[in-house]
């Protein structure tokens, strides 16, 4: 979903030209004027009690809501279309468009009605898009929402990361390589790009294929931004230096931030620069190879290691941790620390219940202060503020009672704000409204002209329900009751029957089937005394929650500060939760090329089989060494699980988790690269082979001494010995001693690869075990060092019941197959150029291979005789057909 801004669309021309003839009335044409300066966004127009939407606008958001499409001035000869919605179901239907990419203008009545004139004033109130929205409903809990600004430099991209929702602001400026693998790894709601030049590919290039809405704004949006740096700490803005492009995007950013929630963007003080040197790099094609957060299509959520992970109490710790799993760290100091603080909560079982029990009421603290910011906080989020507050000390306690400088350095960061909890506690009642304008807020005692009010209002409100008493013993009328509507205010109800005993005093109001109401003097009287008392004591509550809401929205930094540290430690406590669920263990880092693992498994398969089945395995590889571990074995013998869990394990211990393995030693990795199937890609117009080659291509080019790289299948996706070729110059390639050489562990189905461990120093053949019993294979899943001998592919296809018929016929190519392989392989010499002698025996075979056929008759086929001793040369056009057509006749009817 594109939308231009400062451009005219082709949908707004198309809007006004249909709208020419009918919009002759008054209020169309205020729609039309409001509607032209919001030409990209849906336009909600408030009507009464319902949004209207017109024209395109109209068609389609019917369409997608599935709302009635109606039409306004239905009698004219062109009625404009026409759908509605509810005003008090606005953010329903608006966050359903935004979920879909669309922009939201809401127009306001800016007055209320007055007799007399027909108009009533209307304007934009909010601009609602998916990457600027502040408030929870249009928000996911555990998730950032993000708007990315790109600005395109000559070297490099600058990119600003921004989560109005939160205040956080990141700034990165990677070369336009790494470029892809930084974006394309954020769940983006909102892209910011700037218009033009359409010569500006190396951006398009980087967007492609990427979900999430894109705004496209004038250059001068991004030239002429104001420098964002002032509203960032000094030393900060410091750890900015050199960035040029990611600055100039940021100043975009937040100034589009700021247009979307009228200048008033304030909450975003969070500044922190990323660089892709400080992260465990990997791109999105490997964070769905590993089913990170998404799972694979067709696959179920419970699928993804998200899902095991997120044990959080707090969106504040989801958050954390996805950040966490998102960019993994690099650095073994603040590595170790965040090991230390899951280590120390895995010991701290009652601890960590206490802690998790403490953090289960607070709220979103980063959000709320974001909403605190921007004005935009209810009653009911301060009262949230207020318990949240009210958490801190006793958290703070049960930090105290740990040892080991995690602890202290999370009981430091813990600032619990006692004068702001204080002052919320004083003013507001336990369970504050969640809207400001109907009172009910402030709590007696905090206020003396607020009390005044409430008891004037509520001394006229007793006042009023004693008169029924009064009444009824002055009258002698039993029934007789007093009550309000907001017509004629409060009356006296006499039930017909009694009518005779009113009193002349009493003037008729209203007139019921069983009832008549009356009115006297003192109490109209007295009602004047109490609306106008409820008034000014709601006005009176709203100016006061006002205050006491700017006096909070100062403390913005400090609340983003302590949701931070409690989002960390809610991260840090589930990370040890799950661990001491899982049994995984804490592993040991260092900077060696090693990354050994017993008893590994992978965390979610493992939950997936049924207790106990999943079989753990060893893995040992280290650069000097055990480079690479090329995997053969049987179809479903467990080779992407192995190659997955092995990738995850490292994305854990990075993280700062610790991993499903018994023991684990891991040499930092700078870079994870997973090449496993590749249909994920093939929505952007490239073929199977192409997705498969420019990844594989991608790893040549980027990976380095300290990267992991996981292959499951190199060279599949075409003809078999271009395939073998490829994959066995890919590892070639990677063994070489100019070459990248990462850790590698590299599953294929060609055998023929496995002789490459008779050359390549560091290659060491391992396969997945196998026991066959007859015809009957069962698949171990253990891995051990070696070779596998066989494929077993045929095996599996009985097990997914494939018909006898073509089971047979399967195993008489093979065998043909295998048998020409070796027959060829003497007889190649007559007619090939033999290969170099000191090539490696495959190539030869494949060298040979590539002028053979596959045989299509079983080995004793008679007519495979004949053509055996047929001579072609000898044979005039006409004798050939002549023979085509007796063997046709002989064998192929
Ligand atoms: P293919 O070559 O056909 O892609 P594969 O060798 O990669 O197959 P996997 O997809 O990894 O096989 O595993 C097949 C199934 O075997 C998995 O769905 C899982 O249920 C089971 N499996 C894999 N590893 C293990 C293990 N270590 N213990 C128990 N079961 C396992």
């Amino acid at each position: 979903m594109t939308s231009a801004l400062g451009r005219s669309s082709a949908a707004a021309a198309s809007t006004a030209s249909a709208a020419g003839k009918a919009a002759t009335t008054p209020l169309m044409r205020q729609y039309l004027r409001v509607k032209q300066d919001h030409p990209d966004a849906f336009l909600f127009f408030r009507l009464g009690d319902f949004y209207e939407l017109f024209f395109d606008d109209a068609v389609k958001v019917a369409q997608l809501l599935g709302l009635t499409l109606t039409s306004r001035n239905k009698t004219d000869p062109t009625p404009i279309p026409m759908c509605g919605i509810p005003w008090h179901q606005r953010d329903t239907y608006a966050a359903r468009l935004l979920r879909l990419g669309h922009r939201i203008a809401i127009c306001d009545q800016l007055e209320e009605p007055t007799p007399g004139k027909p108009l009533v004033d209307r304007g934009v109130t909010e601009i609602l898009t998916p990457g600027s929205v502040t408030a929870d409903t249009f928000l996911e809990a555990g998730a950032n929402n993000y708007l990315v600004a790109l600005w395109p430099a000559a070297d490099r991209l600058g990119v600003c990361i921004a989560d109005a929702s939160t205040g956080e602001v990141r700034l990165a400026e990677p070369s336009w390589e790494d470029a892809t693998g930084l974006v394309s790894r954020l769940r983006v709601s909102e892209w910011l790009t700037p218009a033009g030049p359409a010569e500006e590919p190396r951006l398009e290039a980087v967007l492609r294929g990427l979900p999430g809405a894109r705004t496209v704004v004038p250059r001068s949006r991004f030239l002429e931004a104001q420098d964002p740096r002032p509203r960032w700490d000094a030393a900060a803005v410091a750890a900015l230096e050199g960035l040029d492009a990611g600055i100039t995007a940021a100043g975009a950013a937040i100034d589009y931030l700021d247009r979307m929630q009228g200048g008033r963007a304030l909450q975003l003080t969070r500044i922190e620069r990323w660089s892709e040197d400080e992260t465990l790099r990997y791109d999105a094609s490997t964070a769905r190879h590993l089913e990170l957060f998404q799972p694979q299509p067709g696959g179920e959520a419970r699928h993804t290691l998200w899902h095991l992970l997120d044990r959080c109490v707090t969106a504040l710790g989801s958050r954390r941790l996805r950040a966490w799993i998102e960019r993994p760290l690099v650095q073994r100091v603040p590595l170790g620390a965040r090991h230390d603080a899951v280590a120390a909560w895995v010991s701290a079982t009652s601890a960590r219940a206490a802690l998790r029990d403490a953090l289960g009421g607070v709220p979103d603290l980063e959000r709320l202060a974001a909403r605190l910011a921007c004005a935009r906080a209810t009653p009911r989020d301060l009262g949230a503020l207020r318990d949240a507050l009210a958490a801190i000390p006793g958290i703070r306690a049960t930090l105290e009672r740990l040892e080991g400088e995690s602890m202290r350095r999370a009981h430091d960061r813990l600032e619990g704000l006692p004068a702001l909890h204080a002052r919320l506690t004083a003013a507001l009642v336990d369970e504050p409204p969640p809207i400001a304008r109907d009172g009910g807020i402030i709590r007696g005692g905090f206020d003396t002209t607020r009390d005044q009010l409430f008891d004037l209002a509520h001394s006229g409100k007793r006042w009023i329900a004693e008169l029924e008493a009064t009444e009824r013993a002055r009258t002698g009328i039993a029934s007789l009751k007093v009550g309000y509507n907001r017509v004629f205010g409060y009356y006296l109800e006499v039930t017909r029957t009694h009518l005779d005993k009113v009193p002349p005093e009493w003037e008729r109001r209203q007139t019921l089937t069983t009832a008549e109401r009356f009115v006297t003097p003192a109490l109209k009287l007295k009602e004047g005394e109490v609306l106008s008392a409820e008034d000014r004591l709601k006005a009176r509550e709203l100016e006061l929650f006002v205050s006491i809401r700017d006096e909070a929205a100062a403390e913005v930094a400090a609340l983003q500060r302590l949701g931070l540290a409690l989002g960390t430690l809610d991260a840090e406590a589930t990370l040890a939760e799950v661990a001491t669920q899982f049994g995984w263990t804490r592993p040991e880092m260092n900077d060696s090329g090693e990354l050994v693992l017993e008893g590994s498994r992978h965390p979610v398969v493992e939950r997936l089989l049924p207790g106990g089945e999943f079989v753990p395995n060893a893995v040992h590889l280290d650069s000097a060494s055990r480079q690479i571990l090329l995997l053969t074995g049987p179809n479903m013998g467990g080779k992407s699980t192995y190659l997955r869990q092995i990738a995850i394990a490292v994305l854990l211990a990075q993280s700062g988790s610790f991993v499903p393995a018994a023991r684990a030693r891991i040499g930092v990795v700078d870079r994870l690269f997973t090449r496993v199937g590749a249909a994920d890609r093939l929505g952007s117009g490239q073929s199977t082979f192409m997705v498969e080659m420019s990844e594989t291509a991608d790893i040549m080019r980027s990976a380095t001494p300290r990267s992991l790289v996981v292959l499951d299948e190199v060279g599949r996706g075409t003809a078999t010995y271009d395939g073998l070729a490829i994959a066995w110059a890919v590892t070639e390639y990677l063994h070489a001693a100019a070459g990248p050489r990462p850790r590698t562990v590299f599953a294929t189905h060609y055998h023929e690869l496995t002789q490459l461990a008779d050359t390549l120093q560091r290659l060491v053949n391992v396969h997945v075990l196998v026991q066959e019993t007859g015809d009957q294979v069962v698949f171990l899943h253990r891995i051990a060092d070696g070779a596998a001998d066989r494929s077993y592919g045929i095996h599996v296809a009985q097990l997914a019941g494939l018909p006898r018929g073509v089971l047979d016929r399967a195993r008489e190519v093979l065998a043909e197959l295998e048998r020409e392989r070796t027959v060829e392989h003497f007889e190649a010499g007559g007619y090939v150029a033999q290969p170099a002698a000191n090539a490696p025996s495959v190539v030869r075979e494949a060298a040979v291979a590539g002028t053979s056929q596959l045989g299509l008759f079983g080995a004793d086929h008679p007519l495979k005789e004949e053509l055996r001793k047929l001579d072609p040369d000898t044979l005039t056009p006409l004798q050939a057909l002549q023979l085509l057509a007796a063997w046709k006749e002989r064998f192929a009817e």
